[in-house]
């Protein structure tokens, strides 16, 4: 068997340790006869595997009692209305940092729901830097403000949580949740998509400060109500139930890691090898403004474009997955995510270097 070096956005490289369990698990999941994949999630093993991972996630990303903790389908994309609906209330209107094609999806998204207000954006810079906080104009009577803690396509991560604000923060942290400790508090809702850090496919974790949660709006259904959810556990319908299961081992094998301090530690470690090189040399380049570059998402470009082509053709064969970058931006992109190790990106550097000593 080969793995390559995996580098895809999403969804991308999981743990090998967590790889393996599930296949031990696989065909008879703890002498049950059946495979995890076959039972009732109303049964008392799938409910049991259910509780552990709300419970690990609880743990790991230090959850708040008074905060749910849902797994919602339909990925973050359907987020963008979930969030109205639960949180608008009577004013209808919400406000909107913009800084990048995610958080600009979701505040495109917003308009059949009410009044959106942009409390900031970073598009007349090309989505190349973070707006500082001063300049954000923060609307009373906003009933929340989106953002999003890291834009996947154009490698822009806000370093730290968001500051207490007067109105509640709403986060898509699809893309770098878990990779760091975070203090939950400073959200009044967390979202994110499983298919990144967290597992497979399949699931959106939603964190919710239970307070928030208010009367949806008129035609909401029931499975895009925060408060029917909670009561229902989740299982109001058929949840995917093979993504809930790993996603349980992956936040399991993150606290046997150390936790998040210790994911900091090394996204940080692989964030300063790649960026190092891209700053040390002239054939590649990161056009992301230094204090606002993602420790998990690193666009680059070539300054010959005319050598993608064979910079993806040439990486695959190497063994290396999923570096050709996002459509809508060209170029290049790593995705370096937790299951992503120092050495993979050791050897990615190397590809970098002898591509270059072959191509200048
Ligand atoms: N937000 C961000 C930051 C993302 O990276 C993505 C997916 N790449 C989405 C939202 C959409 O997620 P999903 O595919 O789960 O709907």
């Amino acid at each position: 068997m080969k793995r390559i070096h995996n580098f895809s956005a999403g969804p991308a490289a999981l743990p090998l340790a967590v790889l393996e369990q599930i296949q031990a698990e696989w065909l008879d999941y703890h002498g049950s006869g059946m495979a995890l994949m076959e039972m009732s999630h109303r049964g008392h093993r799938f409910m049991d595997v259910a509780s552990r991972c709300e419970a690990a996630i609880r743990d790991v990303l230090g959850v708040p009692d008074d905060y749910y903790v849902l797994f919602l389908q339909g990925g973050a994309t359907a987020q963008f209305g979930v969030v109205p609906q639960n949180l608008l209330g009577a004013n209808r209107t919400a406000s909107f940092v913009v800084t990048g094609s995610w958080s600009q999806k979701a505040f495109k998204d917003f308009a059949g729901f009410g009044q959106a207000h942009l409390a900031a954006s970073t598009e007349a810079q090309a989505f190349r830097s973070l707006p500082a906080l001063t300049d954000w104009s923060l609307q009373p009577g906003s009933a929340y403000l989106h953002l999003c803690g890291n834009e996947t396509i154009h490698g822009v991560e806000f370093a730290e949580d968001p500051p207490v604000l007067p109105l509640p923060v709403v986060a898509d942290l699809s893309s770098n949740i878990a990779s760091r400790p975070i203090d939950v508090r400073r959200y009044g809702v967390i979202y994110a998509g499983a298919q990144k850090n967290l597992g497979p496919s399949g699931l959106t974790l939603v964190i919710v400060r239970k307070d928030l949660c208010r009367d949806v709006l008129p035609g909401t259904l029931s499975i895009n109500d925060y408060r029917v959810m909670a009561a229902s556990e989740s299982m109001l319908n058929t949840p995917p139930t093979f993504a809930w299961y790993a996603i349980g081992l992956v936040f399991q094998w993150i606290r046997d890691q150390g936790g998040l301090a210790e994911m900091a530690r090394r996204n940080a470690a692989k964030a300063a090898l790649l960026y190092g090189y891209l700053d040390s040399q002239d054939f590649y380049r990161n056009p992301v403004t230094p204090a606002a570059r993602s420790r998990m998402n690193v666009p680059f470009l070539l300054s010959d474009p005319s050598l993608d082509k064979a910079f993806v053709a040439e990486s695959e064969a190497a063994g290396f997955e999923g570096l050709k970058g996002h459509r809508s931006v060209g170029g290049m992109r790593a995705s370096l995510y937790n299951a992503v190790t120092l050495a993979d990106v050791e050897a990615l550097v190397a590809f970098m270097k002898d591509f270059v000593q072959r191509r200048a």
